[in-house]
């Protein structure tokens, strides 16, 4: 049988020939970039079910320009070594970050997924360093979630002074499909 890996391939080898076009080159992408009036850093969750390039009109506007990083949930905690390393780059002008309603990581714990995990380690060591690692229990409303990851962020040392003041959150509903600030 092929493998979905295969199949993927097989997609790919159709888009490539039927509708890529070559995107601008590093260089020319920062020169659009320091042109842009603003540029976001917008950090959201992974479930198939949200695309903000769908949600949001990406790259609808050319003054914006926006650079996502998803992750399970849309944790600013995971996503902040990935925004220091880009914003060395692009110099961002705010960051965004957009918890969802029904998120699926609002349907487990952090007790559950190490339970998972600990059950195929053999090693004691292992053992002690799954328990080090911080999954985070999401099952609280998306609006309380998010404004926690606002404040956490906006008090990071790493992230500079002006970026820290230009941080919003905000909870995009499945159902409407708008996006709503939190406070
Ligand atoms: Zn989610």
């Amino acid at each position: 049988m092929a493998s979905p890996i295969d199949a993927l391939l097989r997609s790919n080898a159709s888009y490539a020939s039927n509708f890529h076009r070559a995107p601008p080159d590093f260089a020319k992408l920062g020169e659009l970039a320091k042109k842009a009036t603003s540029r976001i850093c917008i950090i959201t969750c992974a479930d198939p079910r949200i695309d903000p390039a769908q949600f949001l009109d990406l790259p609808g506007n050319s003054d914006i320009v926006s650079i996502v990083m998803r992750n399970a949930g849309g944790s600013a905690r995971r996503a902040l070594v990935d925004l220091l390393a880009v914003d060395s780059l692009v110099s961002f002008t705010d960051v965004f970050i957009i918890r969802h309603t029904d998120c699926g990581t609002t349907h487990f714990t952090d007790a559950s997924i190490k339970r998972g995990i600990r059950d195929q380690l053999a090693d004691e060591h292992d053992k002690l360093e799954l328990e080090a690692i911080e999954f985070g229990d999401c099952a609280v409303p998306p609006e309380q979630r998010c404004s926690e990851e606002v404040a956490w962020l906006r008090e990071q040392a790493f992230l500079r002074e002006e970026l820290r003041g230009k941080v919003v959150g905000g909870v995009y509903d499945l159902d409407t499909g708008k996006v709503e600030l939190v406070k």
